[in-house]
């Protein structure tokens, strides 16, 4: 059956992560026809899970579902039960554990003070060799929290992360992190917190049940076909991909994640440890289980575990591209690939990818839902 253009479908979705997961459903839901592909074998884009021994394997990196947006919450819950994970990182320096985000059991920990006044007058102390408006992130992490915490928390691991030096990264970054007085480890600010029970994929297998999809299908390579069988595209890709990278590559960091099966029930005690030291080549290490408090479907205990090194690296053409690095730079090029996307017809650009943000899992839901309330009437 043809729509009222004669085309098969109204909306050709590329990418089958949440933006293009949330629009799918949304345009199903107004009575619309739809054809989702994605490039990967599997769907959910990069909270894509999988389940290896009764554990939920975040197979692209950890996801810990967190919001202020009661609107998204209420959207999302309708998909997925949520359990009640709160996620508490734990810093690896040299062996020295400390407590992140940065809260009163860190500055305990980093200089034996007791009360808030105490670790205020230390980071007071040591804020003070920066001056006016911070520049860059390390000035920002400097002037927040102090020389110390910026040496062994923040320095190593963020320019193992972003493969740059910190006094050449955005100071936004750095704010994404919670700073506090009081013993509170939580390490988002965020009223709504919580892990899918299940896993990740069930919930975008709800979001996109009754749509069809094909996958292994990259629709770059096959465009003019898959263009001919709607009359409006959703892409969710990198944006300078889609134009064949005419004014130059933006820049994204890529991760490669090492994941073992271990013969044991607990490797680190916790869902994340992050090795904030320069030399440790990781960033980090998810112990999974743990954010499903290390009990299967049935509420047992698991036997064994999983763990996933995490390695960040510069990404190059055929790598997955994951963070879009946010500086000025690539703010220029990609205000460039932003006008010529609004001047290509029937062509929506969202997500991560597609609007070269850094986005979290809410932001690109309510991103979607917003570009829903435009497009379907
Ligand atoms: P994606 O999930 O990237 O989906 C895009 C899809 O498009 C992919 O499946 C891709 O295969 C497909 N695609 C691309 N090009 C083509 C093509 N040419 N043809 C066909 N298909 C194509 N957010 C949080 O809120 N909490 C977290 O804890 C968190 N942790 C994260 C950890 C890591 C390591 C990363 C990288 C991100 C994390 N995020 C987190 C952010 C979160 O992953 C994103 O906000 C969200 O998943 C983005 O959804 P999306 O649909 O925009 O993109
Ligand atoms: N960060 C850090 N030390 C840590 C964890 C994070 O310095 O132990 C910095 C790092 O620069 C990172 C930023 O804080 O890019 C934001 O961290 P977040 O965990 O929000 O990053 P995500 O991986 O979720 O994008």
């Amino acid at each position: 059956m043809n729509n009222t253009s004669g085309k098969k479908y109204d909306y050709l979705v590329v990418g089958s992560g949440l933006y293009g997961a949330v629009f799918a459903h949304e345009a199903k839901a107004h009575g619309k026809s739809v054809l989702i592909v994605d490039k990967r074998p599997n769907i959910a884009g990069n909270v894509y899970t999988e389940n290896t021994e009764g554990i939920n394997v975040h197979v692209y990196g950890a996801h810990i579902f967190h919001t202020n947006d009661k609107r998204v919450w209420e959207y999302i819950t309708r998909f997925a039960e949520f359990n009640r994970f709160t996620n508490s990182p734990v810093a690896n320096y040299k062996g020295e554990l400390y407590s992140l985000p940065f809260n009163m059991y860190t500055f305990n920990k980093m200089w034996g003070v007791v009360t808030p006044e105490e670790a205020e007058a230390k980071i007071n102390e040591q804020r003070g060799e920066i001056t006016g408006v911070p520049k860059n992130l390390e000035e920002q992490a400097i002037s927040l929290v102090g020389r110390d915490i910026f040496e062994k928390l923040i320095k190593g691991y963020t320019e193992k992360q972003w493969g740059r030096d910190c006094s050449e990264l955005p100071a936004f970054i750095i704010k994404r992190l919670p700073f506090r007085l009081t013993f509170d480890n939580n390490y988002f600010n965020a009223l709504y917190q919580g892990i899918p029970v299940g896993g990740y994929t069930k919930m975008v297998e709800n979001l996109i049940d009754g749509i069809e999809v094909r996958l292994n299908t990259d629709y770059l390579e096959n465009k003019a076909e898959l263009d001919a069988l709607a009359d409006k595209v959703i892409y969710t890709g990198p944006i300078d991909a889609y134009f064949g990278y005419k004014l130059g590559y933006l820049e994204y960091r890529s991760v490669r994640f090492e994941t073992e099966l271990l013969d044991k029930p607990n490797f680190q005690g916790n869902a994340a440890v992050n090795y904030t030291d320069r030399e440790t080549p990781w960033t980090r290490i998810i112990e999974h289980k743990w954010f499903e408090f290390g009990k299967d479907a049935q509420g047992n205990d698991l036997p064994k575990t999983v763990i996933s090194r995490e390695y960040s690296s510069e990404w190059k053409p055929g790598d997955e591209p994951y963070y879009p690095v946010n500086d000025e730079k690539n703010g220029k090029l990609y205000e460039q690939y932003r006008q010529l996307a609004e001047k290509e017809s029937g062509v929506i650009f969202g997500g991560r990818l597609g609007q070269y943000k850094y986005y979290d899992m809410d932001q690109v839901i309510a991103a979607a839902l917003d570009c829903c309330d435009r497009e379907l009437v």
